[in-house]
């Protein structure tokens, strides 16, 4: 296997600067990455500036602090002794000796709330640690496991939210007996299902973003993706909740303590205070309404403060200010020589995947629905196979039935065989899928925006495909990151690591999809529509890129497509689908040169071509829709649109299988017709 030539075999010293393409993004590039030092230089306080400059957030993080400081000082600067009784000055209001008055037993009201700011922010802060560390847990493995698991998590989760918290936390605590420990269990089991809830609702959403789908198929584990990916995309939430959670459980704690259930006298506490005040409310209300005056501040702080965290840590509304945390990895850049990758010892000479009968279905409501049906196809060495048709014609889930990233517990191979490398993939064990994934596949997806986590900068994102199953130095993986970066034709990739995927162009992005999927060097690349969310001129440089990268690592490539233009331009094979079939299949050039299936005509009389007779005129449209999931008609599914059939009774009662006609293999029963 030549793959010499390979700038991913070059070292660092020799990174590829030739520039094969329009040269306009690299110019732009140098001007983003002179925009984002100058992001780098800006000091690491950031989140702390923007907190203050709104006023939201500057209130809510003053009465925050203010209260986190009377917690832990408030015993030093507290006037009297708060348990110190004087049946000489009970009941005594407001005065310059006691700022907020006695209690009925003659102790300083101020100096008990000082020293049980202590206990009441504790509980909350408990409270809020306990559901929030058995909460994400749970929802996290409920929206990885799905299936009996997330059904049991969430019948519990409804059965715990039927039940008022207030009363919840009363049986608890009865159960449990009266205590401030037992109080921080019960307010925070209470709050455990609004954590399960939450985080499996964003985990199942950010389980299905590209990026996350790109992370497994480079054979993450699920650890590392709910940690890498996961959390941080759900850490403005969380935090957002946990402040809301904390106000939620400083009051139902007091709520408790009012009642006798929470920490019990003499200790001070604003809850406890609370209760010990309702015999005095109507002649002394100064009693409850200074503990009462803390509660609410400290609730409303806590308040304020989480609602513009969440504004920070939104990662669609994240711009640069999250740069400078993951600056650091920009001083670690050292520029060694990288070891060339390594052949892989495991893979055939030339026949990389072969697909036989291949049937892949969805498992609905209704039962499993086939989408792929029944498809022979085999992908080679340096040769790419185009994959065409419709929208909804099933292409891109052989794609990922390919890639063994089909969508965990919702689509399987249900029929035929898929082998990779010469081993049948349903004879593989998970850790064997996952190393396949990892150093055989890799996946470049439609839409890059979302193939790129927006909270992790573009060298951290290339680092962890790099070091995924492949331990090496970070400072090392770096380097390399570096030269996968030139290697797509990115300038200054030194810089360039260290900026988020918002700082690049859509084909810049693309190209850093690219260099991902590349990362560990597979023998097998997989793209599903890689340019379709670009313009014309941005395709034309991803195809070429793609192209070449992919012959010069002698790479098996399946390109999913409905543009007939690039398969003619840049694939070796084509195969047409149709209904989750492939109607037609051969090299592009008998393929397109004289197209035997009715659909494989249609499709390219709807393609427009320059130079080409009847230039000027209008397009045709195939006429009707491809059939929906589950709803293909018995025989030919292109019969009902199909113009040759002539309602002939066979195309309607027999499905017609691939037969080899001019070179080609064809199904349908009139191919030799023109
Ligand atoms: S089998 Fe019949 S319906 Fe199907 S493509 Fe051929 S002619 Fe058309």
């Amino acid at each position: 296997m030549a793959r010499s030539a390979h700038p991913r075999n070059v070292g660092s010293h020799g990174i590829r600067t030739h520039m094969t393409l329009p040269m306009s993004e690299e110019f732009s590039g140098t001007r983003i990455a002179a925009s984002a030092r100058s992001t780098r230089r800006k000091p690491h306080f950031r989140v702390l500036r923007r907190l203050v400059s709104s006023p939201k957030g500057a209130i809510g993080l003053g009465i925050v602090a203010v209260m986190v400081f009377i917690a832990l000082f408030g015993p030093f600067i507290a006037p009297l002794d708060p348990y110190k009784q004087d049946f000489m000055a009970t009941l005594k209001g407001p005065s310059a000796a006691h700022w907020f008055g006695t209690d009925q037993l003659g102790r300083d009201v101020f100096s008990r709330i000082l020293h049980g700011a202590h206990t009441s922010l504790g509980i909350g802060i408990g409270g809020v640690a306990v559901a929030f560390l058995f909460g994400v847990p749970l929802g996290l493995a409920a929206a990885w496991f799905r299936g009996w698991f997330d059904q049991l998590v969430m019948r519990a989760v409804d059965i715990m939210l039927s039940f008022p918290d207030i009363v919840f936390a009363l049986a608890l605590v009865a159960l449990l007996g009266p205590s401030t420990m037992n109080v921080i269990i019960a307010v925070g089991t209470v709050s455990i299902p609004v954590f399960i809830r939450t985080a499996r609702a964003v985990a199942l959403s950010t389980l299905a973003e590209p990026f996350v789908e790109g992370s497994v198929a480079l054979g993450c584990s699920p650890l590392r993706v709910m940690a890498r990916h996961v959390l941080p995309n759900m850490a403005g939430i969380l935090v957002t909740l946990s402040s809301l959670l904390f106000a939620s459980t400083l009051l139902t704690a007091s709520g408790l303590s009012f009642l006798g259930l929470g920490t019990q006298p003499p200790e001070p506490e604003w809850g406890t205070m609370l209760g010990e005040s309702r015999s005095y409310i109507r002649s002394h209300p100064y009693m409850a309404t200074f503990p009462g005056l803390f509660l609410a501040i400290s609730a409303l702080g806590f308040n304020l403060l989480g609602e513009e965290l969440r504004n920070i840590y939104d990662p669609t509304a994240a711009k640069t200010r999250r740069a400078h945390w993951f600056g650091g990895l920009a001083k670690a850049a050292r520029r060694k020589p990288v070891a060339a990758p390594t052949a892989i010892p495991d893979m055939p000479q030339d026949v990389l995947v072969v697909g036989r009968d291949l049937e892949v279905s969805y498992l609905t409501a209704s039962g499993a629905l086939p989408a792929v049906r029944g498809v022979n196809f085999t992908l080679r060495r340096g040769r790419m196979l185009a994959v065409v048709g419709e929208s909804g014609s099933g292409k891109s889930t052989l794609l990922r039935a390919v890639g063994t990233i089909l969508p965990r517990g919702q689509a399987l191979i249900s029929d035929g065989t898929l082998a990779i490398g010469g081993e049948d993939v349903s004879t593989m064990t998970p850790e064997r899928l996952q190393q396949m994934r990892r150093k055989h596949i890799g996946v470049v997806f439609q839409d890059a925006s979302s193939a790129l986590n927006p909270v992790m900068t573009v060298g951290a994102q290339l680092i962890e495909a790099i070091l995924s199953g492949n331990p090496m130095p970070k400072a090392q993986a770096r380097s390399r990151a570096a030269e996968l970066l030139a290697a797509v034709q990115i300038a200054d990739p030194q810089e360039r690591l260290d900026q988020y995927p918002h700082q690049f162009s859509g084909g810049m992005k693309q190209r850093i999809v690219i260099a991902i999927a590349l990362a560990q060097n597979p023998d097998i690349l997989l793209a599903d529509e890689p340019t379709s969310a670009l313009d014309v001129t941005i395709q034309q440089q991803i195809l070429v890129l793609l192209r070449r990268m992919q012959q010069e690592s002698r790479m098996a490539m399946m390109l999913v497509t409905h543009d007939l233009g690039l398969v003619s331009r840049y694939a070796d094979d084509v195969a047409v689908i149709y209904g989750g079939r492939i109607v037609e299949t051969g090299t592009v050039e008998e393929v397109f040169r004289n197209p035997s299936h009715p659909y494989t005509r249609a499709l390219r009389a709807a393609a427009p071509r320059l130079h080409a007779p009847g230039e000027g005129k209008r397009l045709s449209a195939i006429t009707g829709d491809p059939p929906m999931l589950g709803q293909f008609p018995p025989g030919c599914s292109f019969a009902p649109r199909c113009g040759r059939t002539h309602g002939r009774p066979l195309c309607q009662t027999q499905t017609p299988e691939p037969r080899p006609v001019g070179g080609k293999l064809v199904a349908c029963h009139f191919a030799e017709e023109v």
